[in-house]
């Protein structure tokens, strides 16, 4: 991809009170997840009728808004997460960012926001990553995690899509997800709340999905559980994915390896990494399928030692192996409870291509 930081589209303001090398270091100590932030941000807003105006790098911080502003009372919120990678040559590269731009228009056309050329998406993060390039981990499983977000802020109390909106696009140092190395999760099948109907908003990255999810994460909390297994919504028997990531199913049938993925139904969230896999996966070697797959298969495969391992995979944490899941249906280990190998072949694959230290035989990574 050839699009440079653009500045007739973004303005720069550099921050007159950016964090000085000692405090930067010491925030990037252990930063976690989404905890610390980087000196600046984009903001772009948009009126209708006039478009998407000129954009403005500025210093991080607070934004002034309405408190009719219609995000505030009917939701209209759309968000994104992908990550920028330190190269081996010093220089930095993120990863798919116009996959996430698709997803974002894809997410603006169903909350009836308007869509963000993919210029400016791409140049804000160019801008971005560019002036707070010293905020970029270095280490493996390191990255700058950039959160773009769209909401309406139009003061109006009418029930409408909004007239006025603000593109807005952070950056956040993070840790490797796995300080300790890759730890298997235990799972909870929500068999009392709903993710997701057909119709609604499951394929979106809408900030309302999110809200409507904690109490399903919280009760998975109680059962002892890191993470939701979401089901569809009519028939609740088919799996659909997890609170943040897409899940997979690794089968050995005959002597081949299949890694299988539940289809998209529109009623989940089409994830980058879940698509990355699918081609990695066959590239491998393995066959990967797309398809409806029931929790009674999935308890009947692993009983028949026909399912070998499980794995949820997203920009957050890349790839998570199952070890353990429980429900109301009854409860059972995945590969003992360990990190099998098609989990670990695959995650090294990825994180080699992000690190820049496989080649980007895809044209997946975006140089800054
Ligand atoms: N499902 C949900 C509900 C998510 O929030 C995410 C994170 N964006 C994913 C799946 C994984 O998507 P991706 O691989 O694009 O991060």
């Amino acid at each position: 991809m050839s699009l440079t930081a653009n500045d007739a589209m973004i303005e720069i303001r550099p921050s007159a009170h950016p964090a000085s090398a000692e405090e930067r270091a010491a925030r990037m100590t252990n930063p976690g997840f989404g905890r610390i932030f980087t000196d600046h941000m984009v903001v772009v807003p948009y009126v209708e009728g006039k478009g998407w105006g000129k954009g403005v790098l500025k210093a991080y911080g607070p934004i002034e808004m309405d408190p009719a502003a219609s995000v505030l009372h009917y939701g209209q919120a759309i968000f994104e997460g992908f990550k920028a990678y330190k190269q081996p040559d010093g220089s930095i590269a993120s990863f798919r960012p116009d996959a996430n731009s698709r997803r974002f228009n894809a997410s603006a056309a169903r909350l009836a926001m308007p869509e963000l050329p993919e210029e400016i998406f791409i140049g804000a993060a160019k801008a971005l990553i560019s002036q707070d390039k010293a905020w970029v981990p270095g280490a493996v499983g390191e990255s700058l995690y950039m959160r773009p977000l769209m909401i309406a802020t139009e003061a109006a109390l009418g029930v409408r899509p909004s007239n006025e909106y603000l593109f807005v696009l952070l950056a956040s140092p993070s840790g490797a997800y796995f300080p300790a190395g890759v730890k298997p999760v235990t799972v909870w099948i929500s068999d009392d709340y709903v993710r997701a109907a057909p119709g609604g908003t499951g394929f979106a990255k809408c900030a309302g999905n999110y809200a409507a999810s904690l109490v399903a994460q919280r009760q998975a909390k109680e059962e002892g559980c890191d993470q939701v297994v979401w089901l569809d919504a009519i028939q609740r028997e088919y799996i659909e994915e997890m609170g943040g990531m897409n899940i997979f199913f690794v089968y050995q049938e005959k002597g081949e390896t299949v890694v299988v993925t539940p289809e998209l139904t529109g009623t989940l969230l089409p994830g980058i990494t879940r698509d990355s896999l699918l081609q990695l996966a066959r590239e491998q070697g393995f066959r990967a399928e797309e398809r409806k797959i029931s929790v009674a298969e999935w308890k009947s495969a692993i009983a028949e030692g026909r399912m070998t391992e499980a794995f949820a995979c997203g920009t957050a944490a890349v790839i998570t192996p199952v070890g353990h899941v429980k429900s109301r249906r009854g409860n059972w280990d995945i590969n003992k409870g360990e990190t099998g190998p098609v989990a670990a072949k695959l995650r090294e694959a990825l994180l080699n291509l992000q690190h820049g230290l496989a080649p980007d035989t895809h044209g997946w990574m975006t140089k800054i």
